[in-house]
C-alpha cells in the first residue's frame, strides 16, 4: 500500500466525531437534528423514502451525482445504533473537510446514499425488531414490514453496485482462535445462492473488504474479523447480493469502549477506503486469498466475567471448573453461561479463585419492616447468604435493585442459564460475590 494512502488513512482515523452520538443508544431524536443540519447542507440531498410501522419518518441521505452508485443503510435492527454515528461522521467529513477527498472530483465520479436509520421504531424501543415484532432482517422475501419493503424498494430503483449493510454484533465474538482480541469490526460478503457461487458482484465485495481489511490493519490494532455464514434466503444481505456487491460490516466491542467508538471511528475508515478503492480501481490489487486470510469472527470468544479454578463441593465430592457469566446492559441479573474448562474463552474480568471454594445457596430471612440498604445487603454477603429466601413483597423491589434474588427454595449450587449469586470463600470466609452484575 503507498505510504501517502497509510498517512491518509492514520489522519482519518482520528477524524473528529459529530457530538451528541456518544451514547448507548440511539433513537430518531438523537440524530434529527443532524440529519436536518446535513439536509441543509448544499452537497448532500435528504430524500423521505417512507415510515416505519409506527409513522416514524424514514430518510435517506445523498452526496455526488456521478455514476457510480454505492448505498448503504444502518440500524434495520433498532438496538445496534454504531454505524448510525458512523455514517453521520463520513457524509459530514466528505462535504466539509475536502482534505479527505477520496479522489479528484470525486461528486462527479460516484453518488452515495444512504438510509439513516432504517428501524427508528426498534430504536426507539431499544429493540432488535420493528414496531410488528418482525426482525427485518428475517423479512426479506415475505417483505410483511413497511421497512423491510421500503429497503428493497430502493435497493430495485437505485440499483447500486455496492451495498452496505451496517450492524452491530453481540460483545462476546473473538477475531480469531484462543487469544485473540474482541472483534471490534467484523466483515461477509455473503452468499446469493445455496452453493455459494462468486461471479462478479460476489467477487468484487470480497475484494472491497480486502481492501478495507488490509487499510484498517495499517491504521489499527483492534480485533478485525471475517464472519463465516452459509446462505440465509431470509436475511436482507443475502437477497440483495443478487443484485450488487454487498458487504456485511458488524460493528463490535474493544476494550473500554461501551458505547463502541473505536467501531464507529473504523467503520468511517472503512468506508472510505471501499470509497477510495473504487473511484482508483484498484481493487485488483486484492485477491479473493487476501479475503480468505482475514481471521475469523468466532461466537463466545469472550463473555463479561470468567472465574478461574473455583474449588466446588457438591454432593461431598471436590473438583475444579471455570465459571463464565455474562449480563446485559438491561437485565438486573447476571447470567452462568458455562462451568467447565472455559481455557478457549477469555474474560473481559477475569478473576483468579485459586483457593476459593463456591459456597452452596444460603438464604437470609428477612425481618418486617427492615429497610434495605447496600450495607446491610454487603453485610448478609459477607455473612455468605447468596440470595434472601423470605421477606415483605414491598422488599422485593428494593432488592432486585441491588441484584439480591428472593427465592423461597433455590438450589444448592449453580448451572447454566442461572443467575449468578456466587460467594466464594477462602478457608470458610467470604471473599469474592458475584451479585447480580456486580463483583
Ligand atoms: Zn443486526
Amino acid at each position: 500500500m503507498h505510504h501517502s494512502l497509510i498517512a491518509h488513512l492514520a489522519q482519518l482515523a482520528q477524524h473528529q466525531c459529530l457530538p451528541g452520538l456518544n451514547k448507548p443508544h440511539l433513537c430518531f431524536d438523537d440524530i434529527a437534528p443532524i440529519m436536518h443540519q446535513l439536509a441543509h447542507h448544499p452537497e448532500v440531498s435528504s430524500q423521505l423514502v417512507g415510515h416505519s410501522f409506527n409513522g416514524t419518518p424514514i430518510y435517506r441521505l445523498s452526496v455526488g451525482h456521478g455514476p457510480l452508485v454505492v448505498l448503504g443503510w444502518t440500524q434495520m435492527h433498532g438496538d445496534e445504533p454504531t454505524a448510525t454515528a458512523a455514517v453521520l461522521d463520513w457524509l459530514s467529513l466528505l462535504v466539509d473537510q475536502p482534505e479527505f477527498s477520496p479522489a479528484e472530483a470525486w461528486q462527479h465520479q460516484c453518488t452515495i446514499h444512504i438510509i439513516v436509520m432504517l428501524n427508528p421504531d426498534g430504536a426507539r424501543l431499544q429493540r432488535r425488531e420493528n414496531a410488528q415484532g418482525i426482525d427485518i432482517n428475517r423479512d426479506a422475501s415475505v417483505l410483511q414490514s413497511p421497512e423491510g419493503a421500503l429497503l428493497m424498494r430502493q435497493v430495485e430503483q437505485l440499483k447500486p453496485l455496492v451495498a452496505f449493510n451496517l450492524h452491530d454484533q453481540n460483545p462476546y465474538y473473538a477475531a480469531g482462535p484462543a487469544g485473540a482480541k474482541p472483534s471490534t469490526l467484523a466483515f461477509l460478503a455473503p452468499p446469493f445462492d445455496a452453493p455459494e457461487t462468486i461471479d462478479t458482484r460476489r467477487k468484487r465485495a470480497m475484494q472491497l473488504i480486502a481492501a478495507m481489511y488490509q487499510g484498517l490493519r495499517a491504521v489499527s490494532e483492534v480485533g478485525l474479523a471475517r464472519y463465516i455464514e452459509g446462505y440465509s434466503p431470509r436475511c436482507f444481505g443475502d437477497n440483495i447480493a443478487a443484485h450488487c456487491s454487498t458487504i456485511l460490516i458488524e460493528s463490535g466491542a474493544c476494550l473500554n469502549d461501551p458505547n463502541r467508538q473505536q467501531a464507529r471511528s473504523l467503520n468511517v475508515v472503512a468506508l472510505q477506503l471501499a470509497l477510495t478503492h473504487l473511484l482508483h480501481n484498484t481493487l485488483d490489487d486484492f485477491a479473493l486469498t487476501d479475503y480468505l486470510a482475514i481471521p475469523e469472527n468466532k461466537e463466545d470468544g469472550y463473555c463479561d466475567i470468567v472465574l478461574r479454578h473455583v474449588c466446588q463441593q457438591r454432593e461431598q465430592q471436590r473438583f475444579f471448573t471455570d465459571i463464565a457469566i455474562n449480563h446485559s446492559a438491561e437485565a438486573p441479573y447476571a447470567l452462568i453461561t458455562a462451568i467447565g474448562d472455559l481455557q478457549p474463552q477469555q474474560g473481559f474480568i477475569e478473576i483468579d479463585c485459586d483457593g476459593l471454594t463456591l459456597l452452596p445457596a444460603k438464604g437470609v430471612r428477612v425481618a418486617p419492616g427492615t429497610k434495605l440498604t447496600e450495607e446491610i445487603a454487603l453485610n448478609w454477603l459477607k455473612a455468605g447468604y447468596n440470595h434472601i429466601s423470605q421477606c415483605e413483597d414491598s422488599l422485593t423491589q428494593e432488592a432486585r435493585k441491588i441484584g439480591l434474588k428472593v427465592q423461597n427454595s433455590p438450589q444448592l449450587y449453580p448451572f447454566k442459564g442461572d443467575t449468578a449469586a456466587l460467594i466464594l470463600a477462602r478457608n470458610g470466609k467470604p471473599e469474592i460475590a458475584i451479585i447480580g452484575a456486580r463483583v
